[in-house]
């Protein structure tokens, strides 16, 4: 299962529940999915078709969705179509029927449309599930009701005996048990997670709604533009739709609009657009993005109270879905909440309006919160919430100074109070402010003793003293009527109140600057990047990576989250890798990605970095504790002979000597060590790693010799021929002495690189070996490092490379070892104790392998073939991994 989760996904583990849900799924049983966006739901039905090798056919209510899910899963290697009306394709549909894709999307009106000898031979070919996702559209007790999902109760008589699975992201217990009851769950396996969004900031802002409060948002919004990532804007009107986007524009920002008027076309070239990245902001009505695939959303704002808290958790939830820092804020009016008639509107049924009602108070009751918003939506959901300050909402971070209001509180309760009550806010603070206009002056309030008492403070900040004043139950609003009065607590304390005395009113109010936060100006992503201990220049290149990605995505004509998530560029920025192997060894590349991108990606991760002076093939602490990686993979440079890379791994990767490697028993006759020589050092012009202080230490190249052979090549003005450098210089310079000197100069290398163990800048070519440094406290590398010091003996290690690489034997003329078979045989017998010292090849390791139904670490795989170095080993291991043939999981190598 994990195999097809690397394969496929790029993954090594699963998160919580998903391995669960998708083994209830392969034993046939009925499942009840309900977690929150971004936890991985999808996997759960898009796994099970990989493993059965059938169909998954999954409802779904949006065509755009399906859509990018189509998309997303295409460039997974992973054989998806859709079926709706939208389909231009007329031979989609006999192709399902022949089970050709693993995952088969259709719309709930395609789904109980559709013929029945359709399922029928479906069913013969197969069907893994079938899944209804956002299942909660199914009841009319959520918040998204729609009537095609009540006709999918149908289908369980059509599809016996295949599992159904719901899933949802938003479904309180009522909800829930709905779901069941729909769909006719035969006793389904429950999997509830966490509402819990970590990554996400909530907050909330209250406005004055009107012509000027359009502007003051679109200045909001203009500050999350300043910083990197998309934007979602959710408007409760087609008009704010509009307006808002109108005056981004007339501020010099274009964005997407989308509503449920406008035509289809237009509607998909908007989504089209946001998706793949050509616009930055999308201003919507709650028409947009149900289920929406976009990972990197980092703001989503809300412009009004939302229609229920399910569906602003839902619209909120579309924000930071790959798990870093994003903003969910919500920008109100106490106007918004007389909205509740117009929602309740398309109720059905008396049962239907209540739920609504109570979904839309719930909405107005977050607004108006003073306590952690977090800890309020995790228990509306019926999550068990410990804290009472999260420390990531406004109301848990944002410093709300309380001042003494009593005077102003007084002073404006008194004026609603004489002025009847039968008024909205504004003639009370008319009067205050010292209006006479006509409405005042007939109804006489001028007369009233408060009159022009509260001119030094602006309208504005008695509106927000009054709204206060409601949230705290002194002020009672009639939303229907739009007027305000004084509740029984308001009258309470104007009764203890005298016009020279009031009780002391503490009210977090005046602060207008310090709430003004939204977004800020700040790049979130890059501030959570920092955070994350990203130096300047890994930034830059994260900047940059992003960019190429922007690249490569247009040029496929696909969005860029399809082909990597921003989590996974940050890991390439990270440990910047220089070989195949070591990317295929990051979590979140798939085979797919790295078979169609990876050479690009490397490249681009080669070219950057150097421009940045950035070093490659970096072991963070992220990739030492996850990935456990010592040593990287080879890869054969192509332009260099069999022979020759043999020779090279023998001497860098197994530390034999010249000497050994030129009398190896297993050759048929020996070679010549000068010939032996000669390899390596055509392998390190083709890039392969080099420790040249252990070269010349070896051939005897010492520094004085390095400087005459120097002037030699000087002098004779020529490198074509050997001979007349050689005439030059005493005797004791061998020719190998000068061809090494040669070898360096033209890799850029002086003799400082025979001082110190000098590496190459190493222009990342494909073929670079290296022990990796890991930090000295890491257990894991004392670990190895004990175990590479047990077995520092060097040893033969032909077997492998005869076994490995077959096409060498003829090239290097080397022959196979007779006892190769035997050799297998006994460790099959005894795959723990082996007493004789078995060598690694690439066969023995996936023979030795599949004895570990639950993997085997490195220091285990290590310690059986004793007859090859550590170090070899792990590089075997690696490439294997590399072509997909092992992965890792928990620090253990399994089998794919
Ligand atoms: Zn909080």
């Amino acid at each position: 299962m994990e195999s097809v989760l690397k394969k496929h996904f790029g993954y090594s583990a699963f998160r919580p529940y998903q391995k669960q849900i998708i083994e209830h799924i392969l034993d046939g049983n009925d499942s009840l999915v309900v977690m929150a966006t971004g936890s991985g739901k999808s996997l759960c039905y898009q796994v099970p078709p990989l493993i059965s090798n059938k169909t998954a056919v999954v409802i779904s209510p949006l065509i755009s969705l399906m859509q990018d899910q189509v998309m997303a899963l295409k460039q997974r290697g992973i054989r998806a179509e859709y079926l709706c009306s939208a389909q231009i394709d007329s031979t989609v549909q006999s192709k399902a029927e022949s089970g050709i894709f693993h995952i088969l999307y259709m719309t709930p009106e395609k789904a109980s449309s559709v013929s029945n000898s359709f399922w029928s031979k479906l069913l013969n070919v197969g069907i893994c599930l079938l899944a209804v996702d956002e299942a909660h559209c199914i009841s009319e007790w959520g918040h998204n009701f729609r009537v095609e999902y009540k006709q999918l109760d149908k289908l369980r008589d059509v599809l016996i005996n295949v599992p159904f699975v719901g899933l949802t992201a938003t479904a309180t217990e009522k909800v829930q048990s709905d779901i069941i009851q729909s769909l006719k769950l035969k006793d389904p396996y429950l999997a509830v997670g966490s509402f819990d969004r970590k990554n996400l900031f909530y907050g909330v802002k209250t406005s004055n709604h009107g012509s000027s409060s359009v502007f003051e948002f679109v200045e909001e919004i203009l500050k999350c533009v300043a910083s990197s990532g998309s934007i979602i804007i959710y408007c409760t009107s087609i008009k704010d739709v509009e307006q808002i986007s109108k005056s981004l524009l007339e501020a010099g920002v274009k964005s997407g609009i989308y509503h449920g008027r406008m035509a289809s076309k237009a509607r998909e070239e908007s989504h089209r657009l946001f998706i793949r990245d050509e616009i930055q902001i999308m201003v919507a009505t709650i028409a947009f993005g149900m289920g929406i695939d976009k990972p990197d959303v980092r703001h989503v704002l809300h412009y009004g109270c939302p229609k229920s808290l399910e569906s602003y958790y839902q619209e909120s939830g579309r924000c930071g879905r790959d798990g870093i820092a994003s903003n969910c804020w919500l920008y109100y009016n106490r106007s918004d909440f007389a909205k509740a008639d117009f929602y309740c509107r398309e109720a059905q049924s008396e049962s239907q309006r209540k739920a609504i009602m109570e979904s839309f108070m719930a909405a107005q009751q977050y607004c108006m919160l003073r306590t952690c918003r977090r800890k309020y939506l995790l228990e509306y959901f019926g999550e068990i919430c410990a804290y009472e300050n999260c420390g990531y909402c406004d109301n848990c971070t944002i410093p709300k100074k309380e001042i003494d209001v009593s005077k102003q509180a007084f002073l404006l309760m008194a004026c609603i109070k004489s002025c009847g009550g039968r008024w909205g806010l504004n003639l009370p603070v008319d009067v205050l402010r010292g209006s006479r206009s006509k409405k005042i002056v007939d109804a006489r309030y001028d007369k009233l003793p408060f009159h022009s008492l509260g001119k030094e403070v602006s309208a504005n900040w008695w509106k927000i003293l009054a709204s206060q004043l409601i949230s705290f139950g002194f002020l009672t609003e009639n939303l229907k009527y739009k007027t305000i009065s004084v509740s029984p607590e308001g009258m309470n304390f104007l009764s203890s109140c005298t016009p020279d005395h009031q009780p002391p009113l503490l009210l977090p109010v005046g602060e207008e600057e310090q709430q003004n936060a939204i977004g800020g100006g700040r790049d979130f992503n890059m501030d959570f990047l920092k955070s994350e201990g990203l130096s300047q220049e890994e930034l830059e290149l994260y900047k940059m990576l992003l960019g190429e990605r922007m690249s490569l995505a247009r040029a496929a004509g696909i969005a860029p989250y399809a082909i990597c998530g921003d989590q996974t560029i940050k890991k390439f920025v990270l440990t910047r890798p220089s070989t195949k192997a070591r990317l295929a060894n990051i979590d979140g590349v798939n085979q797919h990605l790295l078979g169609k991108y990876g050479d690009r990606i490397l490249q681009s991760i080669r070219d950057l970095s150097k421009g940045l002076g950035l070093s490659l093939d970096v072991v963070s602490t992220l990739q030492v504790v996850n990935n456990q990686k010592i040593c990287t993979a080879s890869y054969h440079p192509k332009e260099l002979a069999p022979a020759r890379f043999q020779a090279w791994k023998m001497w860098h990767e197994d530390g034999l000597s010249f000497q050994k490697i030129a009398n190896f028993p297993g050759r048929s006759a020996p070679i010549k060590e000068q010939t032996v020589v000669g390899y390596v050092l055509d392998a390190a012009r083709e890039g392969c790693v080099m420790d040249w202080m252990r070269f010349s230490g070896e051939i005897g190249l010492t520094e004085d010799a390095f400087i005459n052979i120097e002037a030699a090549i000087l002098k004779v003005g020529s490198k074509d021929k050997l001979r007349p450098i050689k005439d030059e210089l005493p005797e004791e310079v061998s020719y190998t002495h000068i061809r090494t000197v040669l070898a360096m100069q033209d890799l850029g290398l002086t003799r400082d690189a025979l001082l110190a163990n000098h590496r190459p800048s190493n222009e990342a070519n494909d073929c670079s070996i290296e022990t990796v440094e890991i930090p000295k406290q890491s257990y894991i590398s004392s670990h190895v490092e004990s175990k590479i010091c047990e077995l520092k003996e060097p040893v033969n290690c032909m077997a492998e490379h005869l076994s490995s690489q077959g096409e060498s034997k003829a090239v290097s003329g080397m022959q196979d070892f007779d006892d190769q078979h035997s050799l297998r045989k006994r460790q099959k017998v005894d795959p723990h104790k082996n007493l004789i010292s078995v060598k690694a090849t690439e066969d023995s390791i996936i023979e030795w392998l599949g004895n570990f139904e639950n993997g085997i670490s490195l220091s285990d795989i290590v310690e059986h073939f004793k007859g090859s170095t550590a170090e070899s080993v792990a590089h075997l291991l690696s490439c294997l991994e590399s072509e997909f043939v092992i992965y890792k999981k928990n620090d253990h190598y399994k089998l794919l």
